[in-house]
């Protein structure tokens, strides 16, 4: 039982906004509130062709992301998933990941998280 203890916990994104080319705007309903920045969004896309995957106990690693792809940082919708997740969708084809709430708010942009992302 104790695993799911964590989960009690949840974040929820109150609003998001595009405020710029490059940022989001996020307020979090614990009232907390950060940029994101688009490029980092973008560099932390969760779909399984980015993250990797482990299928069968098969490990798949992605190859080093091509940063110049054309159209990689280019948004073209954004789309909530339930109560739990953002959709966006690149320019370079890349609208299957799922950005949990968790996820997105890993990658505030104010500084309140840990700086170990190399941005
Ligand atoms: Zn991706
Ligand atoms: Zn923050």
């Amino acid at each position: 039982m104790e695993l799911y203890q964590r989960r009690i916990y949840r974040l929820k994104i109150k609003k998001l906004t595009q405020i710029s080319e490059q940022q989001f705007d996020v307020i979090w309903d614990d009232g907390h509130r950060g940029p994101v920045d688009l490029r980092v969004l973008r560099d932390f896309c969760p779909c399984a062709g980015c993250k990797g995957e482990t299928v069968l106990l098969k490990t798949y690693v992605p190859p080093p992301a091509d940063k110049q792809t054309p159209g990689r940082y280019k948004l073209l919708s954004v789309e909530k998933v339930g109560g739990y997740a953002m959709k966006f969708e690149w320019g370079d084809g890349h609208s299957l990941g799922l950005y949990t709430w968790e996820h997105l708010r890993s990658l505030c942009g104010c500084g309140c998280q840990s700086s170990e992302k190399g941005v």
